[in-house]
């Protein structure tokens, strides 16, 4: 049961690890963009001298790095939008239309990954966002041309680079609005995911909750003994149980009904945990019967316990609201001892009760 809520639990993406893959998606974009530049510059297409080339490369992967440390420390996942996908795009944007500016020969070519980027922010960015975006890509563009084409002398005809500007602009819009589509499925899966998480917490409360009363049921318990048997053996740390069982509880049903039955037992729940210290634990066994689990304590410490919750329960009367007068308690106490099993020590926690109802019922008795 615990496997498989673990293993539901690891479908749940997290954001941060989403983020991740975002950021080094952004990296590798950049990086071929890079590339890409340093051939033309190579090749001789590109119109910077060295100098100013590095001082470019400098500042882009400086802002690139600064955006990929900022993502990192997760100081972003407050915001509405973590990814900073649109300061993200925009910094492309800048970026791609530098380059293109001083390529001539193959402007449109040295803008297309560009369109990577575009895709990339879809998972982030609204559907009416892209659109804006590859708006403002095309009017850059239709900017870089014009101060391109008014700075240096023009080798491409006037008509080639409008129709290349044409085909820029027409590319980014369908992939805005292809984009707009993926940002849907996305806000439409991680809707899910949150409910799917929100499922697997619910069905991991209802798996060690009792119905009645929301304490730890019986199977819970069972793994909390066996938690504390490990720790006793491993690091020698004591740990005792007190076997807890409503007196002639039957006669409740009998002559108020059973839902004062349900009640008295929710009661009893509600004051046991009160009276808690922070570390026990305190659940259902089934029917009118609970245990407490007490960490750090041997039997004389379970004793106190359980007398003080006992005197604690014999307070309360329900005559007035037409319940029973009293109802009472009894305990058997239990200290773990090396080496036995967990059916041993209930076993003896149990022989104590036995004890304190053969007694005359309304008492704790040890073994
Ligand atoms: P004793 O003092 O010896 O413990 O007597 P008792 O009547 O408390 O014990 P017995 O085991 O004879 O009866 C327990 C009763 O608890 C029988 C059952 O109907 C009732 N019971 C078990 N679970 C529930 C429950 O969830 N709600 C209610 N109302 N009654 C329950
Ligand atoms: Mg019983
Ligand atoms: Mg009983």
């Amino acid at each position: 049961m615990n496997h498989d809520l673990r293993q539901a639990e690891k479908l749940t993406l997290s954001e941060r690890r989403l983020l991740k893959r975002h950021s080094r998606s952004a990296i590798a974009i950049m990086a071929m963009h890079t590339l890409l530049c340093v051939v033309c510059f190579q090749l001789g297409y590109l119109q910077v001298d060295l100098e100013l080339g590095l001082q470019m490369l400098f500042v882009v992967w400086g802002s690139l790095l600064a955006y990929q440390l900022l993502l990192a420390t997760g100081l972003t996942l407050r915001l509405r939008e973590p990814s900073l996908s649109l300061p993200l795009i925009l910094h492309f944007m800048v970026v791609f239309m530098v380059s293109g500016y001083y390529v001539d020969e193959f402007r449109l070519s040295v803008v297309t990954l560009f369109f990577a980027g575009l895709l990339l922010v879809s998972f982030r960015l609204s559907g009416k966002v892209m659109i804006g975006v590859a708006l403002l890509a095309s009017v850059a563009y239709a900017l870089m041309l014009w101060l391109a084409l008014n700075d240096r002398w023009v080798r491409l005809s006037l008509s080639v680079e409008a129709l290349q500007w044409l085909v820029f602009s027409m590319v980014s819009v369908s992939f805005a609005i292809t984009g707009g589509g993926i940002n849907r499925l996305r806000d439409a899966l991680a809707d899910k995911n949150r409910d799917l998480g929100r499922a697997v917490e619910q069905v991991r409360e209802m798996a060690i909750r009792d119905d009645l009363t929301g304490l730890f049921n019986r199977r819970h318990l069972l793994e909390i003994l066996e938690r504390q048997r490990a720790l006793s053996t491993r690091k020698g740390i004591p740990f005792a149980v007190c076997y807890v069982d409503l007196d002639h509880f039957k006669q409740i049903n009998d002559r108020h009904g059973h839902d004062w039955g349900d009640r008295v037992l929710r009661r009893f729940s509600a004051i046991a945990l009160a009276g808690m210290r922070d570390g026990d634990f305190f659940g259902r066994l089934g029917g009118e019967e609970f245990l407490l689990v007490l960490p750090q304590s041997d039997e004389q410490g379970a004793l106190l316990v359980a007398e003080r919750l006992r005197l604690r329960w014999r307070e309360e009367r329900f005559d007035d609201e037409g319940g029973p007068l009293l109802v009472s308690l009894s305990v058997g106490v239990a200290a773990y001892r090396d080496g036995e099993s967990v059916d041993e020590l209930l076993n003896r926690a149990d022989q104590g009760l036995y004890k304190a109802k053969s007694g005359g019922r309304n008492q704790s008795q040890v073994a």
